[in-house]
């Protein structure tokens, strides 16, 4: 039950017993004066009775005393009462008024008629005293008959008065005692008004006081412990409690606010600090390996939120491939044409969303998950391209997070840029402009490597020279001579495939190093290379160059000595088929006293 109803409830029992108790106290009041009428009553019969008595004892005493003495002045007397009739007579009917009982009146009319034969008697002695009979005269006054009706009015007083004394003390104590019940009633009916208010006092200060002071007691110190996950219950009271309890909302609402925008600024530092790290990671990132194995680390920590893929664009800038993927992206395709990705087309983040109505990359598949694409660039071309989608608790489009994506983007592709530019560097510096063979640094750093580390391992060399190349570039020109050395490169390159590596030596002459490869198997190899690329017929901007043909040496290092003078002995086999006439290979442990020596060797 509401507070507010049973402090009215209580206000309206309070009212009752209020009036109830008046009620009480004036019918108290009330008995009180009946009671005290009834006294007076009691006490005017009483002086009536007295009266009524005394009065004809005195007249009867006149009376007598004129009889006796003859004195005028006890006549005077006598007669003087003679109004003592119309007294009794008013006496009579005021007591009738008062509401006498029939006993009463007829002991009163009983008084009258005994008090009026008296008279007579007397009256009657007086005469006679008067015409001299004092004897009869004194007969009549002290007679039997005198006597006994004075006896007898005296008789009928005691009675009324007994009568009357009995009657009006009943009816005091009636009235005394409805007036102590109606007291006692009003008394209780005050006490329990009292009791009530009293009741409800306490009852209002403990519930709407005390209680609400001990509950905001236990909140405020869970609040001081920052546990804000306390329940502050909405008390929308307008006193001073109600305040409090809107101040300790407030309060809370603060701390549950301050504790929130904390924690995002923890998240936030967090990220930030994971994104540093990514960075310094991706700085120090020696190939695209282990770029992509640093992004896949970073960015689900960085996005929990978030699945993605890294492509990364091949070299004619048409295709990506996929090097990295995390938390399992669905809905994007491994490897796609860069006309497929709108991001990339407009060189800038682009969000796939059908419920957003922006168009869909083409890359996509048909689900509604929306997909974000980050292009990566560098100095303005784009390079590759950082995608992510939302995982079904992911929310994709928080800005900052935007701004992050955009940052980590903008580091994967200045760090792939590097890794590509360096790779280029590399390139120029260890292999051959004009062929893509390696050069003959590598080639020198790869004899001493092999030599360092793996000595006694077999190694075959090969030592190539294009037959008469010098007839190209003088009949057909430069380009045609680079043409030729490109074909002849390439046909090398693809014969020896993964076995070993080809390089350009200088000039038109090449060198192949298969390791774990023997004198024979090397043979085998080096006549499949002169044969390939003796088979086709070479052409040049429509003009036909001829079939070409090479002249190879061939030496093995455990078949003819240490790894050291491997290019040698191959480069005097080589000699050796130049002097044979050509188009052939020659084994350089076949020849007798070490062969023929090139002069600039
Ligand atoms: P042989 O059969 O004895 O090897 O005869 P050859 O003509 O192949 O040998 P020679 O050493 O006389 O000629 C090599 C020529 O190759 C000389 C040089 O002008 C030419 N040459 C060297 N490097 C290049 C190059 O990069 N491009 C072109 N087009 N020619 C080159
Ligand atoms: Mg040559
Ligand atoms: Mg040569």
């Amino acid at each position: 039950m509401r507070i507010s109803t049973i402090t009215n409830w209580a206000y309206g029992v309070t009212v009752v017993l209020t009036v109830l108790s008046g009620g009480a106290f004036i019918l108290s009041g009330y008995s009180a004066t009946r009671e005290r009428t009834a006294v007076q009553e009691h006490l005017e019969l009483d002086v009536l009775g007295e009266e009524l008595a005394l009065g004809a004892e005195e007249r009867t005493d006149a009376a007598r005393l004129y009889v006796m003495r003859g004195d005028q002045r006890h006549l005077d007397a006598f007669h003087g009462r003679e109004d003592e009739e119309r007294r009794r007579e008013g006496a009579i009917k005021g007591v009738r008024e008062i509401g006498a009982t029939a006993a009463e009146l007829a002991a009163l009319e009983e008084v009258a008629r005994d008090a009026e034969a008296l008279d007579k008697i007397e009256i009657a002695a007086i005469s006679a005293f008067g015409t001299g009979d004092q004897v009869g005269a004194r007969q009549l006054l002290f007679g039997p008959e005198h006597d006994r009706l004075q006896t007898a009015l005296l008789g009928a007083v005691t009675r009324f008065r007994e009568l009357t004394n009995a009657r009006t003390e009943a009816v005091v104590r009636d009235a005394q005692s409805q007036s102590d019940w109606w007291s006692l009633l009003a008394k209780t009916l005050l006490a329990l008004t009292a009791a009530l208010f009293l009741g409800v006092l306490y009852f209002i200060l403990k519930r709407r006081v005390a209680m609400p002071l001990t509950r905001m007691t236990g909140i405020v110190s869970r609040l001081a412990r920052q546990d804000y996950d306390v329940d502050v219950p909405l008390d929308r009271r307008r006193d001073e409690i109600g305040e409090m309890n809107e101040a300790i909302h407030i309060f809370r609402e603060n701390g549950l606010e301050r504790d929130r925008l904390d924690a995002e600024r923890r998240r936030d530092q967090q990220t930030k600090d994971l994104i540093l790290q990514m960075m310094h990671r991706l700085q120090a990132c020696q190939t695209q390996t282990e770029l992509a194995e640093v992004v896949a680390l970073f960015a689900p920590q960085i996005f929990p939120a978030l699945a993605g893929h890294l492509y990364i664009m091949n070299e004619s800038r048409t295709t990506l491939a996929r090097i990295a993927s995390w938390l399992d992206p669905q809905h994007s395709e491994a490897s796609f044409p860069a006309s497929a990705c709108w991001g990339l087309r407009r060189g800038r983040p682009h969000v796939s969303a059908r419920e957003h109505s922006d168009i869909n990359c083409q890359h996509l598949d048909d689900s509604d998950v929306p997909g974000l694409c980050v292009p990566l660039t560098a100095q303005g071309d784009a390079i590759g391209l950082l995608y992510f989608e939302e995982r079904p608790e992911g929310q994709l489009q928080a800005e900052t997070s935007r701004l992050y994506l955009e940052l980590i983007a903008e580091n994967v592709g200045l760090a792939t840029a590097n890794l590509q530019l360096r790779d280029k560097l590399t390139n120029l510096s260890i292999r051959d402009a004009l062929t893509s063979l390696y050069n003959r640094r590598s080639l020198d750093e790869d004899m001493n490597r092999h030599a360092r580390d793996r000595g006694t391992e077999l190694l075959a060399c090969m030592m190539i020279d294009i037959d008469h190349f010098k007839r190209f570039n003088d009949e057909f020109g430069h380009d045609a001579g680079d043409e030729v050395m490109r074909y002849v490169a390439h046909i090398i390159s693809d014969t020896i495939g993964a076995a070993g590596h080809a390089y350009r030596f200088g000039g038109e002459e090449f060198t192949a190093l298969i390791p774990g490869m023997d004198e024979a198997q090397g043979l085998e190899l080096a006549e499949r290379v002169r044969s390939n690329i003796r088979s086709a017929p070479l052409s040049h901007r429509g003009r036909i160059l001829g079939a070409v043909s090479v002249s190879i040496g061939l030496a093995s290092s455990r078949d003819s000595g240490s790894v050291a003078s491997l290019l040698t002995r191959a480069d005097t086999a080589l000699l050796e088929a130049k002097a044979r006439g050509r188009n052939m290979t020659v084994l350089a442990s076949a020849l007798v006293d070490g062969g023929r020596r090139r002069d600039s060797a």
